[in-house]
Order: C-alpha cells, then sequence, then structure tokens
C-alpha cells in the first residue's frame, strides 16, 4: 500500500504531465480513503471513457483502442471490446474505462484556501499557471503562483509568472519542479509534492518550511553565509557546537569562534531582532538531549514528522555553509528511529573541563578536595615571555604544566544541592576515594552516566572509564584521588 504522500506527489506530477488522467486500472491500487478524498475535493474528478486499454486476457499487457458492439443487455446499449492478436475479441467491462483527471483550478483554489491567500485565483496561462494569490511571509509581501506545467514550458512559465508578479518577489508551487532558474530570479521555486500534503481535512502547505528557505532581507542569503575558517580536512566528530538560548560557539582543534546569529542565518527576520529562527531552535532540542533525537520524541513535540525531516534537510544545508567540515552533520539512524548528530553539541552554561593539551584521558587528574570541592588538573603547554639570560631579548618558550580548576560538586551538575548528590556524583567520589577503581557490574546506570558525563564535559574521544571482564571492575583512564580524611 502507498502512503499518502507518495500518491500525492503521483497526483501533482500527474497533473502536470500531457496526460492528466489516471485511469481506473490505476487507481483501483490506492487506498480507498485517500482516493475518495481526493475525488471529495474535486482534486480528482471523473473524465470520459478511456479510448484505449492494456489487455488483461492474455498476460503481454498490450495496449489496444477501445471497440464498441451495440448490445441490448448492456445499460449503455453497446458493449466494449478490445482485438488481442493472440484471444481475438476481448470484453472490457465499463468500469475499466473510467478515467479521473487531476483539475488544476481545484488545486489552485484549494491551494489559496490552504495558505489563507488574499486577492482572487487567477487562471494566467489556460490550464497551466495560476496565480493563487498573495500573503506576508518570511517578513514581507509575496506573490503566489501554482504551475501545472511541464518542465518544457519553462520559458512560459517563468514569463507570464514575471509579468504578473505584483509584489518584489514571489513563490512559485510547481507540479514538476526541475526549472533552472533562468527568468526566476524573483520567484523562489517550490515542489507542490514535497511542501503540500494531503492531510484529512484537506491540503495543507508547509508555510514553516517555505519561510525558512526564503530569501531573508535582514539576514544573509544560505549561500552568502562565511564559512569558518576551520582546519582543512576536519570531519563533524572533532566539532563541538556550545549552543545557548542566543548564542552559538563552535569548537574545533583547539579554536573557537563566537557566531553572530544573524550573520549565520539562524536570527528569526520575522520577528523583533535578537530571537533565533526555527532552525536554531532544533539545535537547542538537539543540545538538549546530548545530540539525539528519537522520532518518537519528535512526534510526541512536533506530530508531523514530514515537516521536521524537511527543517532537517534545511539545517544541514545551514551548517554545511557554515561550517565546511567534511562528511554529514546530522544523520538519520535507521535501527533507532532517530536523528543522530554527527558532531558534539552542548548546552551553553554547562561547565566545560580543561582539556589536556595532547587530548588524552592519561593527562587528566581529578582530585576530592578537603573542603569537598573537585580539582581538575591537565596538563597543559603554556608559553612563558621569558628574556633571553644571554642576550636580552625577549623570547617565547614552550612549558608544560598542569593548569588546575575548581568546581563545586553543585557547579559540575553532579549534585542538585549541596546536600543532595545525583547518583553519577556519588560515583565519581567513590571512584576518587578508591583511587580510581569501583567494583560494580558492566551494566551499572550510575558509572555508565558518569562515563558520558566525562565525555561530554571534555569532548575528549575514548572511555573514560573502562571495564574489566576479567576483575569485574571499573577503571578509571585518568588519575583519581582523594585528599578527604578517612
Ligand atoms: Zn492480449
Amino acid at each position: 500500500m502507498r502512503p499518502p504522500a507518495e500518491l500525492w506527489s503521483a497526483v501533482v506530477r500527474r497533473g502536470a504531465s500531457e496526460e492528466r488522467t489516471f485511469c481506473f486500472d490505476e487507481v483501483r491500487q490506492w487506498p480507498r480513503p485517500i482516493f475518495d478524498r481526493l475525488v471529495e475535493l474535486g482534486l480528482l474528478r471523473e473524465g470520459p471513457l478511456a479510448a484505449s486499454v492494456v489487455c488483461d486476457a492474455c498476460g503481454k499487457m498490450h495496449r489496444e483502442d477501445v471497440l464498441w458492439e451495440p448490445s441490448v443487455r448492456d445499460p449503455l446499449g453497446k458493449r466494449a471490446y478490445i482485438r488481442c492478436p493472440d484471444e481475438g475479441p476481448v470484453h472490457v467491462p465499463e468500469i475499466r474505462l473510467r478515467q479521473w483527471v487531476v483539475d488544476g483550478n481545484v488545486m489552485a483554489a484549494n491551494l489559496a484556501a490552504a495558505m489563507a491567500l488574499s486577492g482572487s485565483v487567477e487562471e494566467i496561462l489556460a490550464g497551466s499557471v495560476w496565480k493563487l494569490g498573495r500573503r506576508r511571509l518570511a517578513g514581507r509581501f509575496r506573490d503566489v503562483f501554482l504551475s501545472m506545467a511541464g518542465t518544457s514550458e519553462h520559458a512560459r512559465i517563468a514569463e507570464v509568472a514575471a509579468r504578473h508578479l505584483t509584489a518584489k518577489d514571489g513563490i512559485l508551487l510547481a507540479g514538476q519542479p526541475h526549472l533552472n532558474s533562468h527568468g526566476m530570479d524573483r520567484l523562489t521555486v517550490f515542489d507542490a509534492a514535497e511542501v503540500v500534503e494531503l492531510g484529512t481535512d484537506g491540503l495543507t502547505v508547509d508555510l514553516d518550511y517555505i519561510e525558512d528557505a526564503l530569501p531573508r532581507d535582514r539576514a544573509i542569503k544560505e549561500d552568502k553565509i562565511r564559512s569558518l575558517p576551520i582546519p582543512e580536512g576536519i570531519t563533524w566528530p572533532e566539532i563541538t557546537l556550545d549552543v545557548g538560548e542566543s548564542s552559538l560557539r563552535v569548537l574545533a582543534r583547539g579554536h573557537s569562534w563566537n557566531i553572530d546569529l544573524e550573520e549565520a542565518g539562524f536570527a528569526d527576520t520575522r520577528r523583533k531582532h535578537g530571537e533565533a529562527d526555527k532552525l536554531f531552535q532544533i539545535l537547542l532540542w538537539f543540545a538538549l538531549h546530548h545530540g539525539r533525537l528519537p522520532l518518537a520524541e519528535v512526534k510526541r513535540r512536533k506530530g508531523n514528522p514530514d515537516g521536521f525531516r524537511r527543517q532537517i534537510s534545511n539545517l544541514r544545508k545551514r551548517l554545511a555553509n557554515l561550517i565546511p567540515a567534511e562528511g554529514e552533520s546530522i544523520l538519520w539512524d535507521p535501527e533507532q528511529e532517530a536523528y543522530t548528530c554527527g558532531f558534539k553539541i552542548k548546552r551553553a552554561g554547562d561547565i566545560d573541563l580543561p582539556l589536556p593539551s595532547d587530548g588524552s584521558w592519561m593527562s587528566c587528574q581529578i582530585i576530592e578536595r578537603r573542603n569537598g570541592r573537585i580539582a581538575v588538573g591537565v596538563k597543559a603547554n603554556s608559553v612563558r615571555r621569558a628574556r633571553d639570560a644571554r642576550t636580552g631579548e625577549p623570547g617565547a618558550a614552550e612549558h608544560q604544566e598542569t593548569v588546575w580548576n575548581e568546581y563545586s560538586l553543585v557547579d559540575l551538575g553532579l549534585a542538585r544541592d549541596v546536600d543532595r548528590l545525583l547518583p553519577e556524583g556519588q560515583t565519581l567520589l567513590e571512584l576518587l576515594r578508591s583511587g580510581g577503581r569501583l567494583v560494580r557490574a558492566g551494566d551499572d546506570m550510575a558509572v555508565l552516566k558518569l562515563n558520558r558525563w566525562l565525555r561530554d564535559r571534555t569532548g575528549l574521544g575514548g572511555d573514560p572509564l573502562q571495564f574489566s571482564e576479567a576483575t569485574g571492575t571499573w577503571i578509571a583512564a585518568f588519575d583519581c584521588s582523594s585528599e578527604r580524611p578517612r
């Protein structure tokens, strides 16, 4: 059984082709409720009986012209048959000759209503191009057109739509979307099969998607976004995004950039300045969910997974323009049915543990201080200005030293308040007090959470805690100790 989206796509494509009709043999395979809805809406209307039909008697699927012979037994007073080379005359039941035409006028009227357009629907190229009306989209009024013409009609579509533009620019919903940009510089073309859905209450148009894709006035066009000068050959897993309510920081191989949301195209030009757009909200959502959004969660929050899929595809494009990293930024995991960030993502304000210069857990130390605070030390290269003793010239020398930072367990998000440790916080203390070894099961939730917490807060690769099957012990890859009196 074909899903509604695929059927809708078939209707749109056929409507924008030479033929414009579906024969009985085609529609008999459709889910009945969807066919009925299309007929009720008037998008499909019954046309004249077919003049030819495929032979179903010999199995060779040849198409033959329909012939008629008088028949007193049939209500029509005649009977249809075709001549099959193998089987001779083959009777064709009248029902097989029924056909349905995709009605462009009705589609135009339905779309204008679905988009709440003002103005009246105007057929500007007979049977193939309509001006549907106008509405405010992405900050200003734009004209909306529908083309149900084939791509070979490109020049005529572009010419007639351009002539009927009353706004500065407009959008064209196309039944055959592969139009080139020639003559279309004031029109943004959308695939009517993609942005329109056939719902139980009629057609719906994904205005969010359209607005996201439209050129913006204040913000910079997608293809004009200035890419970050990240080191060449960097891959998405090496990138970290630090997402705040209205801030974005990108970290890669020890560099970091604060992104101007407006310059990066993430500002919502439909609202007062300073607000982030829908795609940025999705980034925030990913950050809250540690870079992984299961489809079930998307459906629970958004209802419409198709719309979300399109937003993800826009977000991928925007990220690719901003960060020229290799590979795919957001992946679909078909087994887990989840969208997964190919990069690390976290909420701004989550404390970052310092990074050792060699990027290794072996170069980290964590100590529980006497006063209950947690000290984190990492080996880092530091450049110290020094005068050369012999020449007196100022010079720079690189030293390796351990850089220390101290945090409370609350700061680190490992305790709700001073007296209430989270399980992973309790586990960290036990680990520090036991010198980095914990006898716990391999699937102990608190240890797994702590492992993840350490990875997320440092962005270091590899597991900071490793389970030894032989001894049934978790072992820390970093140095653990406690100054607390026993
Ligand atoms: Zn035949």
